[in-house]
């Protein structure tokens, strides 16, 4: 790394680094870890406030600390240090959060933020084998999105042949797919990425779907693994095939022509949101206007002066409608149930020059950043999704944490909506905070108390040609009708029909979406050598399903060097142990507060089960995810 600037650009451009990250890299860049004992530690929210609420007296002394060390830096008379011990990191975690880091979270975070090294989780052998091994075993990945690369780039790293087919004509996953306006990451996007790939120029803290699926697009380009990749192919079914320990697998390719690959191991990365969810509405079919789903988004539609209808009020809703609504002549919105959003001071705010040059160029300061998104976005907000059994106000919420989200929430909402009793009555859900996804104002309360935007909800009773009828009767009329009802979630890996050992049908294991289950959301006993990413029970309780990636990734990875070091051709998980895990994970479930009495979700099965959330902090679910123990499985 080089500092490309002259000394009054360099204090000029320190004027925007976030304090509580830089004094840690300028530690870490002269070794002089006394300097931490020098200033009182920040106090840091969500996000990390940028001047990490330091006395001015210490901003002004740490921006000039950081001056010299740079400049010297760049004028080459400092060497370099040697890498701090983990103790060391620790202490730095410290300072930087504010408080006293865990001592497990230490090597996590060492990996999470690649603090240390640029990639501690890059795949080593144990014992390397010969590449004639190595060309007798073949991965097929299936899905191109997140996780599809995340674990090519790991496959390339150890060298074992593999191919991803991907049903689009391009990678990305969800991010190629939905393409709706203003669609945007709603996870910081500093730590909504590859631990692996840091990128110093995302343009905005929550970036735009454009820039994401640059991203994924660019980190497959960057390891290779394009040429690996094959676009428009469609995993149709696999059947594993008990005589040569193979999955057999038919692909669907461009123009309808149907194949039969083989792989030793097959790696399931399709996504839990990928297959949109139209609503059973009577006379969904008979509306004359143009009508799609969120995800399908029809560009060449114009709303312009249109009367425009949108079914839901989840996170895609929440993200386009302030868009639709500067357009249309009337925009009428049909809300089920109300969605808890809150709001984030960073949300729509674009990285400054000056952010992004301190993100490339001073060392080892991208790393606590993303660091500090971590700490102060992740299990440190565990306590609020959790019941406390002890709560006496049940009804509105679960416990004095998640109480405190609420009275902040409603707050916010009263103010946006500037006080409309009706409104509030329609907008503020009678469950409590946190029940369903947890969503970002993005101008939604704003927009609904617009003259001309109409939120119904009454119960919709059927859509006719020419618009849509309610319960009382009423029938709005439409030109337009935009159906942002979401996903099957609860279907994992449908619609394709996986058949395993002894005629094992997943999708009938599974009962057709109702009660999905996997060992650590991986593994499924009878279907040896599948692999799930962001399969059942994996969703994230808070914080970004990158991360989870990476652990599936990592103990996939672990799977298959076992596999290959030892010479087994099978791998498969002991029904006890998958039991015994889903024991555990249903008992964790029922004290999250998604199985509040009045909460029902697509995290919910019919009963209430919740089918696609993990219970667990991150840092338990890294620690699960760690490395396989070999005896979770019988191997072939
Ligand atoms: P969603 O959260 O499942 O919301 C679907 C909406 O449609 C809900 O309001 C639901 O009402 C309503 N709905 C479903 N069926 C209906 C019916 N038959 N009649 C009336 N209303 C109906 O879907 P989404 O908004 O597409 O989001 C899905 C997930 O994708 C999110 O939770 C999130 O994980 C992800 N996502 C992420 C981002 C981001 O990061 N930027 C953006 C968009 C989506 P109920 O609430 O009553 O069920």
């Amino acid at each position: 790394m080089t500092i490309p600037a002259d000394d009054a650009t360099l204090a000029e451009t320190l004027e925007s680094a976030n304090l509580p990250a830089l004094l840690p890299a300028i530690v870490q860049l002269t070794g002089d870890f006394g300097l931490l004992k020098r200033f009182s530690p920040p106090s840091v929210g969500m996000m990390g406030a940028v001047d990490g609420n330091l006395s001015s007296e210490d901003q002004v002394a740490i921006r000039a600390l950081a001056f010299e060390v740079l400049k010297a830096y760049r004028d080459k008379e400092a060497a370099p240090p040697p890498l701090p011990t983990t103790e060391q990191l620790h202490e730095m975690m410290n300072w930087c959060a504010g408080e006293s880091v865990p001592s497990e979270y230490v090597p996590l975070a060492i990996e999470e933020a690649a603090l240390a090294e640029p990639d501690p989780r890059r795949f080593q052998w144990e014992q390397s084998p010969s590449s004639a091994v190595l060309e007798d075993f073949h991965v097929l990945i299936i899905g191109a999105g997140f996780g599809g690369i995340c674990a090519a780039v790991r496959l390339e790293q150890a060298g074992i042949p593999y191919t991803i087919c991907e049903k689009n004509d391009s990678v990305g996953g969800t991010w190629y797919e939905n393409s709706y306006p203003d669609l945007r990451v709603d996870v910081p996007n500093h730590f909504y990425s590859y631990s692996f790939e840091p990128n110093p120029d995302w343009s905005n803290f929550f970036s735009r779907r454009d820039e994401l699926e640059a991203y994924i697009d660019g980190c497959a380009r960057k390891h290779g693994i394009h040429r690996r990749v094959q676009l428009n192919t469609e995993v149709i079914e696999a059947n594993y095939d008990e005589s040569s320990s193979q999955w057999r697998v038919r692909v669907r390719r461009e123009g309808g022509g149907e194949e039969i690959l083989t792989a030793n191991a097959l790696i399931s990365a399709v996504g839990m949101l990928n297959r949109p969810q139209f609503p059973a509405i009577d006379g969904l079919d008979s509306f004359q206007g143009p009508s799609f789903h969120s995800s399908r988004w029809e560009h060449d539609v114009q709303f312009d002066g249109k009367r425009v209808g949108v079914i839901g009020t989840g996170a895609s809703a929440m993200q386009f409608v302030p868009v639709l609504a500067e357009s249309v002549s009337r925009l009428t919105i049909f809300q089920r149930a109300a969605h808890w959003a809150s709001f984030n001071a960073s949300y729509r705010r674009t990285v400054s020059r000056e952010f992004r040059w301190l993100l490339r160029h001073v060392p080892y300061y991208h790393g606590w950043y993303r660091f500090l998104l971590f700490w102060t976005g992740a299990d440190r907000v565990y306590p609020v999704f959790r019941i406390d059994p002890d709560w006496h106000d049940s009804d509105r919420s679960i416990g004095p944490a998640n109480d405190a989200f609420r009275s902040a929430a409603v707050a916010y909402i009263t103010d946006q909506l500037g006080g409309d009793e009706d409104l509030m009555s329609k907008c503020i859900p009678d469950y409590p905070p946190l029940g369903k996804r947890p969503l970002l104002d993005n101008g939604w309360y704003r927009t609904l108390t617009r003259e001309h935007v109409d939120l119904v909800t009454d119960g919709i009773r059927e859509v006719t040609a020419n618009g849509v009828v309610t319960t009382d009767g009423v029938e709005h009329p439409l030109d337009v009708l935009v159906l942002a009802t979401g996903f099957h979630a609860g279907k994992f890996l449908w619609p394709m029909q996986i058949t395993g050992r002894d005629g094992a049908v997943l999708q009938e294991r599974w009962e057709e979406g109702e009660n999905p289950r996997a060992y650590l959301g991986i593994t499924i006993p009878d279907f040896p050598n599948l692999f799930c990413m962001y399969g059942p029970n994996t969703n994230p309780v808070v914080g970004s399903v990158i991360y989870m990636l990476e652990c599936q990734t990592t103990y996939i990875m672990g799977c298959l060097r076992a596999m290959i070091e030892n010479g087994h051709r099978s791998l498969d998980c002991r029904k006890e142990v998958h039991d015994e895990y889903n024991v555990r994970l249903d008992a964790e479930l029922e004290k999250m507060v998604w199985r509040h009495p009045r909460v029902r979700s697509y995290y919910n099965n019919r009963e209430g089960r919740v089918i696609t959330n993990v219970p667990w902090k991150m840092y338990d679910y890294w620690d699960m995810t760690r490395s396989p123990d070999l005896a979770d499985y019988h191997l072939g």
